[in-house]
């Protein structure tokens, strides 16, 4: 039995969704993919939705619409996926990197404004502060909000893998804090539009800007064109945008999933709570699961343990070994040999990240997904005993 950390699941109605498309006169630019932005800002309480073809190049488009450029510096968290520092380096800006919490793998509030309060330079300050909510788990958005306004920063929210999740009672994406948040529907996410993402903002000329760059900063609408139309055929470049389009197809299974995101998330939640009661009985000074803090409430994308007694290459190869392809999340950033090379180029140190190496050294994600089975977590957690029975 192979059991892996997580994939999608894809019902009749899923195939139904895609085969309607297929028969349909669009394959892409037609109306599926402005319906999935409608439903996305619905579902999240946004008021404008821009659907990409990734998660990468939605925090892509949110970088440009902000305005980052080669002069800025962007701050992230080095716990993530490198998507959340690329999107930066594709803008030609610099990237640093905060520290974590350890218990919860979010940016650290504390240390981030320590970093402010050092900086001297105005310009050394951040442009935007790429905030991941881990796991799915919301960042401290409130805290964080209050010191972007105290430095002058924007806040884009990785919210890759928090789609449904809720900061304060509010849908992560209903952005009174963020200026813009971003989803992703890769397969092992919330929702899956195979690839694919969407960039969700409250404000209207972010929104614009967004929308213009998915495809080619190509507008048909005459307010924008620098001159009168010539006639019906007639668009105007105005920018310097991408092919970053979401096809119908990929719209319309992600459609179909959203319809499907609460019978996920009750499943998240099951498989979430008997995971909880097993590690209650355990010492917490060997293994522990993640924190959740009281005023979020996660999607429960990723189930991390922390093993505390250096025997996390053990869990892995032995779990692995039994077919259950337990991952880790993530190899912090900043210790990749690109980024490593970018700070000698800009003559910085490598940043220094205790917390974010700590938990590096202890964490493993093991298996939650909606179509997971009794049966199936019942495996992992016996091979998890057996684990500590005859190793530690
Ligand atoms: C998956 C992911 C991304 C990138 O999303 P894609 O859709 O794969 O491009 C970015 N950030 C985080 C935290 C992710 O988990």
């Amino acid at each position: 039995m192979v059991i892996p950390y997580s994939t999608q699941s894809i019902n009749q109605d899923d195939i139904d969704s895609v085969e309607s498309t297929l028969r349909s006169s669009y394959l892409t630019q037609g109306p599926a993919v402005a319906q999935f932005e409608e439903a996305i800002a619905d579902y999240c309480g946004a008021r404008y939705a821009v659907a990409t073809n990734s998660g990468t190049s939605a925090l892509h488009i949110a970088c440009l619409a902000i305005g980052v450029g080669e002069e800025d510096w962007i701050w992230t968290s080095s716990n993530s996926f490198v998507a959340s520092a690329n999107c930066a380096r594709y803008c030609g800006a610099k990237v640093d990197f905060i520290d974590i919490d350890v218990e919860t793998g979010n940016i650290s509030i504390h240390a981030l404004e320590e970093k402010c309060r050092n900086i001297t330079e105005k310009k050394l300050l951040p442009k935007a502060v790429i905030a991941v909510d881990f796991a799915g788990q919301p960042c401290q958005l409130k805290a964080l909000k209050a010191l972007s306004v105290q430095y002058g920063f924007f806040i884009i929210e990785d919210a890759s893998h928090a789609l449904g999740a809720e900061y304060e009672s509010c849908k992560v994406g209903s952005t009174q804090y963020a200026d813009i948040t971003v989803f992703s529907f890769h397969p092992v996410k919330i929702i899956t539009s195979a690839e694919g993402g969407m960039a969700v903002t409250n404000d209207e000329d972010l929104a614009e800007q967004m929308r213009l760059l998915v495809s080619h900063a190509i507008t048909r609408d005459e307010q924008k064109m620098t001159d009168c139309s010539e006639g019906g055929w007639y668009y105007q470049q105005i920018g310097l945008g991408f092919n970053y389009r979401l096809t119908d197809i990929q719209a319309a299974l992600g459609l179909s999933q959203l319809k499907r995101i609460n019978e996920f998330h009750e499943r998240r939640v099951l498989f979430k709570k008997q995971y909880d009661d097993f590690f209650s009985e355990i010492d917490h000074e060997i293994v522990e699961p993640l924190t959740i803090e009281r005023n979020t409430q996660s999607s429960h994308h990723l189930y991390v343990i922390l093993i505390k007694n250096n025997k996390r290459k053990l869990w892995y190869d032995t779990l692995k070994a039994k077919g259950i392809f337990v991952n880790v999340h993530y190899i912090p950033i900043h210790t990749q040999p690109y980024y490593k090379q970018c700070f000698i180029r800009w003559k910085i140190p490598q940043p220094f990240l205790p917390n974010t190496l700590q938990y590096y050294q202890q964490a493993l994600t093991i298996p939650l997904f909606p179509s997971m089975t009794d049966v199936q977590q019942n495996e992992v957690i016996s091979s998890m005993k057996n684990i500590m029975l005859t190793q530690q």
